[in-house]
């Protein structure tokens, strides 16, 4: 093996998320402050909305937490979500006592399916949490109008969806009533650890900005600069430890002013593929509808019917050669917990347990190269190629 080891996901970090870190390290104020404050302004001037509330957290898990949590989202209540999905999505649910229903995804797209949320609605429902798969915009339309019909929340788990668009308008300036980002390393811009929950709600934002921070009516950093003294502060709630620090905030007011760069790049790495891998046995990912923009977080492809190995082997056989790839999601429905918990079936959920075990996650970064995709491809070629 004469290459390097090509990566599933890599962070795109340049000098300018550097000197900004040196920065705040220099500064004296390394945790939440005037940064993760900027990083806020600057997230909702990037949606281009001046009546959203940007709250930035530790992590979208904590975000979603939040927003269900100022809700009030608790025992007794049911959430719908997506089975084809990772576990940070429902988790939350459960951390709030209520219950997760899980609906099959959309065979072509991923994303969950609108008609199998109606199916699902009881009295008990109180909320519904699409995912915006790989960076590819839910039904948002149709996952709307269930919700007004049926009176239910929408949050949207948008960890992929920076910047992706529904109708021409970008994730997180939707009619939802929470929309909440990922900054995790392996996503379309990286604080290292961190997420932003984007409402139009005032009293939601000001409940999560409380509970991000142990329920404390004041964050640290109004504290010391308003005109109160400046050791005074009370509790309202027993609250959590969900506050983004200035060194996160840094790498994220950097990689913010890049990230259209980013899905730029991520589109060219789409489009190439799409050339590169056209005439293998393997089902290419959706485009976005016509005026939408895909974020391309991930390049998912399922191996056809004329495939004649296994997605294991697949993976196995460009792993050999150096190239990382990943499988998102093994669906919910297939986890012991949430399997045992609900007693689900892979025959309740015929979509995503059929792309479950065709599909494969291909290297997608902003730093990847023509050359790197070609070396994809061609590895992807001789992988499908011997029997
Ligand atoms: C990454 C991810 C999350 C969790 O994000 P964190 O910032 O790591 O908490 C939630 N949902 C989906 C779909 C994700 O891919």
């Amino acid at each position: 093996m004469s290459d390097s080891f090509l990566p599933f996901a890599l962070p795109d970090i340049g000098d300018d998320e550097i000197a900004e870190v040196v920065d705040t390290l220099k500064s004296g104020w390394v945790t939440t402050g005037p940064k993760a404050k900027r990083f806020e302004s600057d997230f909702a001037a990037f949606l281009g909305d001046r009546d959203l509330h940007c709250v930035a957290v530790n992590s979208a898990t904590a975000g979603l937490h939040l927003a269900l949590e100022a809700l009030g989202i608790g025992p007794g209540d049911e959430v719908i979500t997506t089975t084809h999905t990772f576990t940070a999505t429902a988790e939350v649910v459960r951390y709030l006592g209520a219950d997760v229903r899980l609906v099959d995804i959309d065979a072509r797209t991923f994303n969950i399916d609108p008609a199998g949320i109606e199916a699902v609605v009881t009295q008990r429902t109180k909320a519904i949490i699409p995912v915006h798969y790989g960076g590819l915009a839910a039904d948002m339309p149709a996952i709307l109008d269930v919700a007004r019909r049926h009176d239910l929340k929408v949050v949207e788990d948008a960890a992929h969806a920076l910047p992706t668009t529904s109708g021409g308008a970008l994730i997180g300036t939707l009619d939802s009533d929470a929309t909440v980002f990922s900054f995790y390393a392996n996503k379309t811009m990286t604080t290292g650890e961190g997420g932003m929950l984007v409402t139009r709600n005032a009293s939601l934002a000001e409940r999560a900005r409380v509970m991000r921070l142990h329920g404390i009516s004041r964050d640290a950093f109004d504290r010391f600069t308003a005109k109160v003294p400046s050791w005074y502060y009370e509790i309202i709630a027993p609250g959590f430890k969900y506050n983004l620090t200035d060194i996160a905030a840094a790498l994220g007011l950097q990689q913010l002013r890049k990230v259209r760069l980013f899905q730029q790049s991520r589109q060219r790495i789409a489009a190439a593929y799409r050339g590169a891998l056209a005439s293998l046995p393997l089902v290419l990912p959706p485009e976005p509808l016509p005026g939408d923009m895909h974020s391309w977080h991930l390049f998912v492809v399922r191996l056809g019917d004329a495939a004649t190995i296994g997605r294991d082997a697949f993976i196995e056989r460009m792993f050999a050669v150096g190239i990382g790839c990943s499988v998102h999601y093994v669906p919910l429905h297939l986890q012991p917990y949430w399997r045992d918990r609900y007693g689900l079936t892979p025959e309740q959920f015929p979509a995503s347990q059929r792309a479950y075990e065709r599909l494969v996650s291909l290297p997608m970064y902003s730093r990847m190269s023509e050359a790197d995709v070609a070396r994809v491809a061609t590895a992807a070629q001789a992988a499908l190629a011997g029997a």
